[in-house]
């Protein structure tokens, strides 16, 4: 059948996919994010990365059966609107990016949260194909989470999965967000980083920011953090385990909870780090599951970064065929 685009709209880059019928991936392409400049030209950067996933799978954007979008701020799927996109400028009321992709496109567009979609690429067509019931923890620049339970998606009324800010510590660290102790404040690579920044400036040694300036970024992005840790750097050493801690704790509650079957780590983070991590990440959430003699599988999300654009295309609108 017809071909679906999907597009994983992240606070640095874009990212889009052309899949067939089954979800599989026949070209993609990628850009940066134009954060500083808007919503209207953040649409027109993101259909322009469309149209090239697009001539990559040999096609023209045009004759796609329809694009899904996995964006992240606070997303109204019936309207196609997207409101407080923190990382990118003037986007703190409602913007109607379905409509102005649908028209820049010339294609039917859907519009769904970024975490939640990659999870559903991943329940569907990567690391959780044999389970039911999934958590997807993508451990980045924050901490985001979606849930499968019974093969459906759970969104809540909207604002479910927020695992990220699932409480690790009363009255703990600053968590992004505003509010204290979150998971977020000891796993999210921008709370890492603060942290970093703030012990280094105590005059702790590291290498984390010589590596930073060395590979010529401008925050400490998951390769500085891996090279960092590569050296035996001991801060990063230290806040990484900091990390895991969080994660396995917020993990292990969460399991608790809804005792899923299989947990899918991802996110850019995750991702990098890799399998030695996720077993780490698995001891440490082991110590908080209650029901220890049948504990879920913990995966790595098998999709990679292209899980997110993967799960976009699968809520493409496809006009009932
Ligand atoms: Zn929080």
């Amino acid at each position: 059948m017809s071909m679906r685009g999907g597009i994983d709209l992240g606070g640095t880059k874009i990212q889009a996919v052309v899949v067939d019928a089954e979800g599989k991936p026949l070209g993609d392409a990628r850009g940066p994010t134009p954060h500083a400049r808007g919503p209207q030209e953040v649409a027109a950067a993101m259909a322009a990365v469309m149209r090239e996933a697009a001539s990559a799978a040999g096609a023209d954007a045009g004759s796609l059966a329809g694009v899904g979008v996995g964006s992240p701020g606070e997303v109204d799927s019936e309207s196609g609107t997207v409101s407080n996109v923190v990382n990118i400028l003037d986007w703190s009321g409602p913007f109607p990016l379905g409509e102005t992709l649908a028209s820049e496109i010339g294609v039917p567009v859907a519009i769904a949260n970024d975490v939640q979609v990659a999870t559903e690429a991943e329940a569907t067509l990567g690391a959780g194909t044999d389970y039911s019931s999934l958590l997807g923890v993508f451990w980045g620049t924050g901490v985001g989470g979606g849930i499968v339970l019974d093969g459906k998606p759970w969104v809540g009324r909207g604002a479910a999965g927020e695992i990220g800010h699932v409480v690790v510590r009363r009255g703990g660290a600053r968590c992004p967000c505003g509010r204290r102790g979150c998971m977020e404040a000891y796993a999210g690579r921008a709370a890492m980083e603060a942290r970093a920044r703030r012990r280094a400036g105590q005059g702790e040694r590291t290498v984390l920011f010589e590596i930073m300036e060395e590979r010529g970024r401008d925050r400490l992005a998951s390769g500085v953090w891996a090279r960092a840790l590569a050296h035996g750097d001991t801060l990063a050493q230290d806040l990484i385990e900091r990390a895991v801690k969080a994660l396995g704790a917020g993990v292990g509650s969460a399991v608790n909870l809804l005792d899923v079957e299989a947990v899918v780590i991802g996110g850019g983070l995750g991702l990098r780090f890799g399998e030695p991590m996720v077993d780490r990440i698995r001891a440490a959430m082991m110590r908080h599951v209650f029901s220890d003699e049948r504990p879920p599988v913990v995966r790595l999300a098998a999709l990679g970064d292209l899980g997110g654009a993967i799960g976009g295309a699968l809520r493409a609108p496809t006009g009932g065929g």
